[in-house]
Order: C-alpha cells, then structure tokens, then sequence
C-alpha cells in the first residue's frame, strides 16, 4: 500500500477537515505512513492561507506520538513558493523540525491559476508557459524543499476541454527539461498528486511523461499524494497512482521523516 504524503486538514484555509477523521481514514485504509502537509501562502486573499504554524506543529507533533502505534504520522508543510517572500518563506521552513517539506507553485506573479483571470486574454500555452518559468526560478531561489508540488498544478484549472488538458510533454519540453535535471542535480524529489482524478480529469499532476522523463533523467525521489482536503479522498485514486510508477519505471516510492527519505519497495 501507497504512503499518502500529501494531505490537508482544518489547518489550511481551504480545508474543515477534522484531523482525527483524516488520521482514523487513512489507518482503516490500510496506510502505515501519512503526511499532513498544510498550506503557507503568505498575503493571498487576506492572509486566508497563512498557517498559524505554532499551533500547527505542536497540533500535529502530538497527533504523530498519540498514533504512533497505529500509523507513522509525518509533520509536513506544502509551503507556496514565491520569490518575493523568499526570506520569509526560508525562515517558515527552517524555524520549525518538519518530518517533510513540499515546495509548490500556487501564485504565479499574483496570480493563481485557480482563477480564471490568470487565463484571460491569453492562449493556455502562455499561461502554462508562465508557470513553468516561474518554477524554474523558484528551484533557483528556494532549497529548503524536499519535493515539487504538483508540478503542472496550472492545467487542473486551464479553462479548456479535458481532452485539451492532455498536453504532449515535447510541447514544453525545454522547460520540463530544466526543471526535472535541476531538481535532480539539487537532490529534490517529485510527486504524483491524484487530486485531478476526483474531478473527471485523466491525468495526475504532473502527468506520465513528466514522470517518465524525470526518471529517464535520473531522478530517483516520488511522493504520491492525494492532496486530500477531506476524509474520504485520503489514499484515493492510489492505484492509478502505482500502474503510473511502475509504467514509468519505478519499482518504489518515497517517504519523509526528519527530513530524510526512505525508498519503500513496491
Ligand atoms: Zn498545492
Ligand atoms: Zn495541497
């Protein structure tokens, strides 16, 4: 069975998930390794996804002694990635001992694609153009990561037909190119977030062959993550999620604790 480490609770501004239904969830699902993972984004939509990271850590490090007979619980922090906050961002990662850190792209120069207003007035390829740049900058400024979130994150809400979702990877590849060897070369890892799959969409973020190709180029670090927001989506889609490793090449996957990975066998 997968490890989940990529969950959200009521901690994150977009989540009323009570912590214990998400812990209770994943161990009747058979998980034995989880990682809460709750959003930082400073000075988005009033503060609403800024982290009261205090009380966040001492919450979770209790909840990871009260379980650990029953389940390893990571203490982990998606932290949204934005030059303009970098000294902040820095402090936020390294002031606290967390078990696992995702860095990942959620507004792009003000702008999340979440919104439709990223999209305007632009074809999708400038859109997803921009975004892939910005990660590019991001992997250069930031090294206090551990994985990239979700890397194609943009296309989840790109205002088109699913079908037209389904991007060929040569279509940026140059771009992908750089952000998987750079990633690489600095030892950080990717992950497959089966949060598209709940919404009718076919493909993981980021999808195959940016797995592919990240392991064709070396990498060797992949979470899988729900991106749960709720209870019953804890572990969802993992299936999915193992055909795609193993079509890719992979014969493990990762988890994080203290900061250190570990390779579990498929
Ligand atoms: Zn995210
Ligand atoms: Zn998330």
């Amino acid at each position: 069975m997968l490890a989940d480490f990529h969950i959200h609770t009521c901690f994150s501004g977009d989540s009323e998930a009570n912590v214990d239904s998400i812990i209770q969830r994943a161990i009747s699902k058979g998980l034995k390794h989880i990682a809460i993972t709750d959003h930082n984004d400073f000075e988005f939509e009033d503060g609403k996804f800024e982290l009261d990271i205090e009380k966040y850590y001492e919450y979770m490090t209790n909840k990871k002694i009260e379980y650990k007979d029953k389940i390893n619980l990571s203490v982990g922090i998606e932290c949204g990635l934005e030059p303009r906050f970098a000294d902040r961002i820095n402090k936020l990662m390294s002031s606290y001992e967390f078990d696992f850190v995702i860095g990942s792209s959620h507004v792009i120069n003000g702008r999340d694609p979440y919104y439709k207003e990223y999209f305007e007035n632009r074809p999708v390829h400038d859109a997803m153009v921009e975004y892939l740049e910005s990660i590019i900058e991001n992997i250069h400024i930031f090294n206090d990561f551990d994985v990239y979130g979700h890397l194609d994150y943009m296309m989840r809400y790109a205002p088109v037909s699913p079908e037209e979702k389904r991007y060929n990877y040569n279509e940026y590849g140059e771009l992908f190119d750089k952000i998987l060897t750079t990633l690489i070369s600095k030892g950080k890892g990717i992950e497959i977030n089966t949060s598209p799959l709940r919404s009718g969409l076919t493909d993981t973020n980021p999808n195959m062959q940016v797995i592919k190709r990240y392991k064709e180029l070396g990498g060797k670090i992949i979470t899988i993550g729900s991106d749960a927001h709720k209870p019953e989506d804890v572990g969802a889609n993992f299936n999915d999620a193992k055909t795609l490793l193993i079509d890719a090449g992979f014969s493990h996957f990762n988890v994080f604790s203290g900061r250190k990975t570990l390779e579990i066998t498929i």
